[in-house]
């Protein structure tokens, strides 16, 4: 069984997820897969925070430094997006099927990717669609 972001909301505390919704305009990159959904979080720091949200088994972990909320402020973003407009989540490219480029490391291509994938959601997306046509009920 699945949960629901409200589910997962709930282990946020009030003061959590009213910070939360203040940042939910910051919110810069949204995508899933399967049950995975990740997002990026502009915060205090230049690089923006990375937000993943399992569905399935309701584990939630965020790049940034709070240790001491089990839900931070921008996994609690996330969740309140995701519960208001889960379309917004762009099918995204499967981890395991990164394109070989002769040189690259594969956090390289994956990088670029997700630029791509910021500047051109729809193409990567249609694209990526394509790659995993041949296992696309795994990734669902
Ligand atoms: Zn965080």
């Amino acid at each position: 069984m699945s949960l629901t972001p409200e589910e997962l909301l709930r282990s946020a505390p009030g003061k959590v997820r009213e910070r939360a919704q203040t940042l939910r305009g910051q919110i810069t990159h949204r995508e899933r897969q399967g049950e995975t959904y990740r997002s990026r979080v502009r915060g205090s720091r230049p690089a923006p925070y990375r937000v993943r949200i399992n569905l399935q088994n309701g584990e939630v972990s965020c790049s940034c430094p709070d240790e001491y909320n089990a839900i931070c402020k921008h996994a609690a973003a996330t969740l309140i997006v995701l519960q208001d407009d889960p379309g917004s989540f762009l099918l995204g490219l499967p981890p395991r099927r990164l394109p070989k480029v002769d040189g690259w490391a594969d956090a390289d291509v994956e990088r670029l990717l997700d630029r791509l994938h910021d500047l051109y959601p729809e193409v990567v997306t249609d694209w990526a669609r394509q790659l995993t046509h041949d296992d696309e009920e795994e990734w669902g």
